[in-house]
């Protein structure tokens, strides 16, 4: 027996759009299946404006640049989360603050945040842990009332929903993600929504590397030339016809990851192993997207127990990320440490269990038996 963590689901049609995509006479963005594709997301979500891009970090990039941070400037994000949340930022030189997680949620706790806010923040970046929503309610009334601007990390986000508006929706900006490990994939790829007019102008120049290449060829300027900051950002046509097939496949794909996330909640539900664990907590708000089945074990010593334990099995289970305030990058730029209780314990507790489009029913009931066979 062998149950790989992740691996990738292939719907069918990759292939016969990635040949296509080869015999069109420009291999660049911007073709016929990147405009589908933005046109797929677009029509299915309500975006007005949206750029596929080669990767969440690039579209998180993006949106830094966009953001025009100067020397000092803060912005507020989680420290349970993927290094691209943080160092698209840092690059550009914006000092961190970190904010906790909720007590029983990995995502930012948005009662915290307030605390956080000085003359100045620029930006809170709300990651949504698992497709599941973080009360942006809270998170946007406290944008309006300090004029700050909203960046969601959406890297988890595909199809999932705060109340019954699609996530990506919410900031003013907001980054998809295609990578292998997310629930639709092209290899590398992502996705920047600008929901706001003014960053949405400024993002033709900072993705055309800092031209006005757009502006050129539609005759409003009669020269291209470097009109500010930019780069290379953008999703090239054939990786874009591969996005195109598994977004046509998505409801396929999202029907198959509840099925399993909903079985691994039953069976580990009411198993009389509550002080070993707890099941992921959904708030009313939200509507998840199946794209991470976690267990919350009561100690680090048992969630690394049951690590071991499942890999003997042949299942590859894993812990998630490492909180950024206790990284060493982080400390060691650091005078005094930060400690983010909650957030440490998602670090130290947190355990993922596989689940992907290609596992069978039975590998899920085969798993939730391991996991209680083990703590028994
Ligand atoms: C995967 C992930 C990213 C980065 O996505 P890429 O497409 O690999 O750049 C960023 N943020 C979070 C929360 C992620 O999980």
């Amino acid at each position: 027996m062998h149950i790989p963590f992740n691996k990738f689901y292939l719907i069918g049609k990759e292939e016969t759009y990635f040949s296509q995509a080869l015999k069109e006479s420009k291999i660049t963005g911007g073709g016929k299946f990147s405009n589908q594709s933005v046109q797929f997301l677009c029509s299915r979500y309500g975006f007005n404006n949206l750029h596929l891009t080669t990767s969440c970090t690039a579209a998180l990039e993006t949106a830094a640049l966009l953001l025009d941070i100067q020397a000092g400037d803060e912005i507020i994000v989680p420290s349970y989360t993927f290094v691209s949340t943080v160092n698209a930022f840092a690059l550009r030189g914006a000092k961190l603050v970190f904010a906790d997680s909720g007590k029983d949620n990995p995502n930012m706790d948005a009662a915290g945040i307030e605390q956080l806010i000085t003359s100045r923040t620029k930006a809170i970046i709300p990651v949504h842990y698992g497709g599941v929503a973080c009360d942006m309610d809270i998170i946007s009334g406290l944008a309006q009332k300090h004029n700050l601007t909203v960046v969601e990390d959406a890297a988890h986000s595909i199809d999932a929903w705060y109340n019954n508006r699609p996530l990506g929706s919410l900031g003013d900006m907001a980054a998809f993600s295609f990578h292998e490990t997310k629930n639709i994939t092209c290899g590398e790829g992502g996705a920047l929504v600008l929901n706001n007019t003014f960053f949405a102008e400024r993002a033709e120049i900072v993705l055309d590397k800092g031209t006005n290449r757009k502006a050129f060829a539609e005759g409003k300027t009669d020269k291209y030339e470097w009109v500010g900051l930019g780069s290379s950002y953008r999703m090239a046509e054939p990786t874009a016809a591969f996005l195109l097939a598994q977004l046509e496949a998505l409801d396929t794909v999202q029907k198959i990851r509840k099925e399993f996330w909903n079985n691994y909640y039953s069976a580990l539900t009411d198993t009389g192993l509550q002080d070993f664990f707890s099941l992921p907590v959904v708030p009313q708000y939200a509507k998840h997207n199946a794209s991470v089945f976690y267990l919350v074990c009561s100690s680090r010593t048992l969630r690394d127990k049951l690590i071991t334990g499942l890999a003997v099995a042949g299942i590859a289970a894993a812990f998630h990320y490492q909180p950024l305030h206790l990284s060493p990058f982080y400390t060691a730029m650091q005078q005094k440490p930060v400690v983010l209780p909650h957030s440490e314990k998602f670090g130290n507790c947190l355990l993922r269990l596989p689940l992907h489009a290609n596992l069978r029913t039975d590998d899920v009931k085969y798993v939730t038996d391991q996991i209680i066979k083990i703590l028994n």
